[in-house]
């Protein structure tokens, strides 16, 4: 038996660990736990409530008229119950979070603290907004820095997450389209673009056209050119792109579709690679979303919330969608009205009811003002240091598909696994075992068996070799006929490796109770 990186004995010997099992169904520190509608037992309860004094006359009609079926378990077994199932769960704050293109950062504490402020975080988005200037200043202060950093003359800030925000381009994209009375109803984009790319263009009501990528994974300028036309809306890049590599033809690229009459967006869900060192205004981009809670650092996952502000060009910003943020003599004010916007918008309508995610806003500034933009671009150049590190470190192990380095995400493609019986799934699978979240897998769709690691700049060099170790060593096992470690895995996790295409096909989403009291009809 081996030691891993956190001191835990790591995989047994084939079988090993499937054949031992507890009489508690626990594995050490690793707890089993039932759901809570199987933990509770009726009668039981967290709290004490006084009884109720008031007339049988009164309730007549409203008493209720059997259990409702809610889990009895007093404090102490919530807490176990929310703790273990946590403990279940992987968290950047447990370990390094490898998955590409997701950009999972340490968020640091102190934008936590801010955004608990209570100033922040009771604010009511319906609050006069007399009574809510310092967060307006603050959305103003953010979009500042946002329009700052992109080179961009305005900023669209309520989109929710990076999706929503390129549904916000584009909307603002046909707007201006239209204001030209003319029709573009074709949307370009890479073969390498995350499908939340084609899927917002379709969900916008634009044809998806595909441009193909160059051997060494960037888009086919050629093949961009054959497909401009006057029926060409727009295109869709990323850059960096989901190959983690920076589309050096960009200015060209740009002026082939502005002289082609249609707009540039660019998916900035990776910025995090380039922020405070290339300003994409200056790269000929009309429009682009940026993920907060990537490059900013404000948590997400789980489809926890997000935040997706839209910065636009000089030819867009009319066109930005409702509230627009103001400030003169009276101070900072929503206009939330068309007919009161200044002359010359036309907002297209609005993304959502309220202004945006106020608490992603707080953090998201907390992290520029504490980093200042010298400090923003050396996180972007750590974020691509760590990135290169890996891919120079595991290169010659691990394959990779694409000569040069890379910049905040190193790809790797399935041909070191060729012959072995191992496939992307498996290895991703075992790194469960070896204490790691696994990485992005078979995205991008460019390339076999994709596996894309993404360290970030919160890693440390000693973390990153430990993490490069445990890779080198499963590639070296795998090739060397060691399949029993990759098998069936994960082995030490809550739960073994799941059948995810039954679970897509079959989601069981709901427990049903069985043997609960039947609440009266
Ligand atoms: C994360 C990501 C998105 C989508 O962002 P969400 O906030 O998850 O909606 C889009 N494009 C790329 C390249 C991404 O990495």
């Amino acid at each position: 038996m081996t030691m891993n990186n956190q001191g835990r004995p790591s995989a047994p010997g084939a079988g090993e660990a499937q054949a031992f099992s507890t009489i508690s169904g626990d594995r050490g520190l690793d707890h089993e736990e039932k759901l809570i509608f199987e933990l509770g037992r009726p009668g039981v309860s967290g709290v004490d409530l006084p009884e109720v004094q008031m007339s049988e006359t009164r309730l007549a009609g409203h008493r209720r008229r059997g259990p409702i079926g809610l889990p009895g378990l007093s404090e102490p077994e919530v807490v176990r119950h929310y703790v273990r199932l946590s403990r279940m769960n992987y968290a950047i704050d447990a370990g390094l979070y490898p998955l590409g293109s997701c950009t999972m950062k340490h968020n640091p504490r102190l934008n936590e603290k801010m955004a608990r402020l209570p100033g922040f975080g009771d604010l009511h988005p319906l609050a006069p907004q007399s009574t809510a200037q310092g967060a307006l200043a603050l959305i103003s202060e953010l979009m500042r820095w946002l329009t700052t950093l992109t080179g961009m003359p305005a900023v669209a800030m309520s989109p929710k997450a990076g999706a929503h925000g390129e549904l916000c381009g584009l909307l603002t994209i046909k707007a201006a389209i239209e204001a030209r009375g003319e029709k573009r109803p074709r949307i370009l984009v890479p073969e390498s673009a995350h499908g939340t790319n084609p899927a917002t263009a379709a969900f916008a009501g634009f044809a998806v056209d595909e441009v193909k990528a160059t051997a060494d994974g960037r888009v086919d300028v050629a093949a961009l050119k054959a497909k401009l036309g006057p029926d060409v809306g727009a295109i869709m890049l990323t850059n960096p792109n989901t190959c983690g590599l920076f589309e050096r033809d960009i200015v060209e690229i740009a002026d082939l579709v502005h002289k082609a009459g249609a707009y540039f967006y660019c998916d900035g869900a990776n910025f995090n690679a380039i922020a405070g060192r290339v300003r994409p205004g200056d790269l000929g981009i009309d429009a682009m979303h940026i993920n907060l809670h990537k490059t900013f650092s404000t948590p997400h996952g789980g489809g926890g919330p997000g935040a997706g502000p839209v910065v636009l060009s000089a030819r867009l910003a009319a066109f930005a969608p409702l509230p627009l943020l103001v400030h003169d003599a009276k101070g900072f004010r929503l206009i939330e009205d068309r007919a009161e916007v200044p002359q010359g918008a036309q907002p297209f309508g609005r993304m959502c009811a309220f202004h945006g995610q106020m608490g992603m806003f707080v953090r998201a500034l907390a992290y520029m003002l504490s980093h200042g933009r010298d400090g923003v671009r050396q996180a972007s150049e750590d974020a691509v240091l760590s990135a290169n590190y890996i891919l120079a470190s595991l290169k010659d192990t691990m394959s990779a598909p694409f000569e040069g380095p890379c910049m905040h995400e190193a790809l790797f493609d399935d041909h070191f696994l060729d012959d072995t019986g191992v496939t992307t799934l498996d290895f991703a699978k075992a790194m469960i075992d070896e204490g790691y979240h696994p990485m992005t897998m078979y995205f991008p769709l460019v390339v076999h068996g994709a596996m894309l690691i993404e360290p970030t700049e919160s890693e440390s060099k000693e973390s990153l070799d430990r993490f490069i170790h445990v890779l080198r060593t499963m590639a070296q096992d795998a090739k060397a006929g060691k399949r029993e470690r990759f098998e069936g895995a994960p082995r030490l996790a809550p739960r073994r490796r799941l059948d995810e295409p039954a679970g897509a096909r079959n989601p069981v989403l709901r427990w049903k109770p069985k043997d609960l009291p039947k609440a009266a009809e």
